[in-house]
């Protein structure tokens, strides 16, 4: 046989899949891959378990339940004043697949597609699958502010798509209402189209408010916002989500969504659709991780690792140029092994590989695991 030609020839294994191994293997706290280490909610698993029970077994409607896609469809205008009914909505496969199949369905060969880094790290793989080059914008620590006119100088005529997210993943920044002002003129001015990852819409912290796209009537005929059922409600092995957005868009979205997954899990559908009823299910989410975040940083306070501001999303950035100055991906290995804490080096998520000595901990953890990170990190 022919040595076969790799679509994705630089073959990197991604680094959750890395840090959560050796995490395993030295038998470290893991506060590198981010997920919860406390289970759902009880009621929602209770109603899984009913409509498992209730012969929920077969193949959901294409674009999902109606149901849950009518409860998606109020959930987004209640909570971003929009106004979409359940033909705005795709019940997706984790917010992963509905990323994949938006870039899919409209970044053609040749397209550029604007990302700032550092990025989670399925949307590059995605769009040079797609045919597509990503141009990239870095973010630089400690604010990773984004400077507009400079996005706007990288726009050329073959930009198609522009990718936010926000609250961020790996920073915990999250974009401004002026952030949302200045993509939206770029977008209309160039006319394209915008990505929004939102998935940590509802971990954002110290009373500020989730700039949704869907909160601005003029973006929304040019945008699609992805969501997370694995976030919001502890589930991330689930791999639930779903995709809002304009009715045309969906239209194009649905004919790929069609052939990749055709429709995603049935009785989760159900289940999700009562539990999602209920506001008090999700809106106790920023009071809670905001209480997680505290103690990670209290407990820190003082020692040699620096944190960043977080302001949303699970994520707590530290700076450990103060222990010394090893390559992230070195440091966050020697962290595993030598002091018992696993971590996610930032350098992974640009594609120059910058090196600024910030590690990423995840505090979705019970308040005992992460007492017991601090009591390893503390002296470090
Ligand atoms: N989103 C999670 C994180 O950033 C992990 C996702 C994954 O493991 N693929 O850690």
């Amino acid at each position: 046989m022919q040595p076969l030609k790799s679509k994705l020839p630089s073959g990197d294994t991604t680094i959750f899949t890395v840090m959560s191994a050796f995490a395993r293997e030295h038998n470290a706290i893991n506060l590198s891959q981010g997920f919860p280490d406390y289970d759902c909610p009880d009621d929602l698993k209770s109603l899984v378990h009913h409509y498992l029970d209730d012969e929920k077994n077969q193949y959901a409607p294409m674009p999902g339940l109606p149901a849950l896609r009518q409860v998606i469809a109020q959930k987004v205008n209640q909570s971003y004043g929009c106004n979409m009914n359940e033909d705005n909505v795709v019940v997706t496969a984790g917010a992963t697949q509905a990323l994949f199949t938006m870039i899919t369905a409209f970044v053609h060969e040749g397209d550029e597609v604007i990302v700032f880094e550092p990025a989670y790290d399925s949307y590059v793989p995605s769009i040079l699958l797609a045919g597509g080059s990503p141009v990239i914008y870095e973010m630089i620590a400690p604010d990773f502010n984004i400077d507009w006119d400079h996005v706007s100088s990288l726009i050329s005529d073959r930009t198609r798509m522009i990718i936010i997210n926000s609250p961020h993943n790996p920073t915990g920044t999250i974009l401004s209402h002026k952030d949302l002002l200045a993509l939206q003129s770029i977008a209309i001015d160039h006319d394209l189209l915008v990505l929004s990852d939102e998935v940590y819409e509802h971990l954002v912290y110290d009373e500020l408010q989730h700039e949704s796209v869907l909160r601005y009537p003029d973006l929304i005929e040019r945008s699609m916002s992805v969501f997370s059922f694995g976030k919001t409600f502890h589930s991330t092995g689930w791999k639930m989500g779903y995709i809002v957005g304009s009715e045309h868009l969906m239209q194009e979205f649905i004919k790929v969504h069609q052939w990749n997954v055709f429709c995603v899990n049935s009785f989760l559908q159900y289940a999700l659709a009562d539990y999602l009823k209920e506001e008090k299910n999700y809106n106790y989410l920023p009071q809670f991780y905001q209480h997680k975040r505290d103690q990670l940083r209290e407990g820190l306070e003082g020692c040699n690792l620096e944190a960043l501001p977080c302001r949303g999303t699970y994520f707590q950035l530290y700076n450990y140029s103060r222990i010394n100055k090893m390559d992230d991906l070195a440091f966050a290995k020697w962290m595993t092994a030598e002091i018992g804490v696993a971590s996610i080096p930032i350098s992974v998520f640009y594609s120059s590989k910058r090196q600024d000595t910030l590690i990423r901990l995840c505090f979705a953890k019970q308040a005992s695991t992460l007492a017991a990170a601090i009591q390893k990190l503390i002296n470090i």
